[in-house]
């Protein structure tokens, strides 16, 4: 049995679509699975760590970083850029890890355009009300951003239907069991399972 290369999987979703937990239950439960890190310009919430939930960067940072050509993709997202660099994924794809990248719909455009076989999976919450629920629980917003993300919610949800797979996160044992379920179902795509039981291959269909 050889190293299969580990798959790319996006996932977008509106904020507030509970998109950070699902990705988070699903890394507790698999270490062969890993988030990219993605460089961004604005300011980190309570919580966040440098390095951890994003690399934290100014602006010149940040276009340093597009001279060099260091980004795969990049977008401005609300008031602020956000970037996924090359360099976290290869070595981890390489190594048989499934990177998930948590990116918006103009990362995901751009990245479909670079690579064949990503998966992209897109999130939505139950309803509306549930999702104005939620983003007022977090309580780390001013009410005029809420609003404000409300519209770009319903701008992002527009995309959906550029993506392979939708998730609808009500009950949220369920869409984690569904997220996981394209995981593991994409492992067994042909041309993985091809390159990974090679010889066993060769030894069927040998004389
Ligand atoms: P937040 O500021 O709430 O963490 O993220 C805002 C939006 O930016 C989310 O939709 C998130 O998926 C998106 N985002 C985060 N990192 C990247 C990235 O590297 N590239 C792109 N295109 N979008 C990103």
């Amino acid at each position: 049995m050889s190293q299969a290369r580990g798959n790319l999987f996006i996932l977008s979703a509106p904020s507030g679509a509970g998109k950070s937990s699902l990705i988070n239950a699903l890394l507790e439960r698999h270490s062969d699975m890993k988030v990219s890190v993605s460089h961004t310009t604005r300011t980190p919430r309570p919580g966040e760590e440098n390095g951890v939930h994003y690399h934290f960067v100014t602006q010149d940072e940040f276009k340093q970083v597009i001279a060099d050509d260091g980004f795969l993709e990049w977008a401005q997202v609300f008031d602020n850029y956000y970037g996924t660099s090359k360099q976290s994924i290869e070595a981890q794809l390489a190594n048989g890890i499934d990177v998930f990248l948590d990116i918006d719909w103009q990362g995901a455009r751009q990245i479909r355009e670079l690579v064949n076989d990503v998966r992209t999976i897109f999130i939505v919450p139950p309803s509306k009300q549930e999702l104005e629920s939620r983003l007022n629980n977090r309580g780390q917003d001013s009410a005029e951003v809420i609003k404000g993300r409300m519209a770009k919610a319903q701008s992002e949800t527009s995309h959906y239907n550029e993506y392979d797979f939708l998730i609808v996160n009500d009950d949220f044992d369920t869409a984690l069991y569904q997220l996981e379920s394209i995981v593991f179902a994409s492992r067994l795509a042909q041309a993985n399972q091809a390159l990974k039981h090679q010889s066993l291959l060769q030894d069927l269909l040998a004389d």
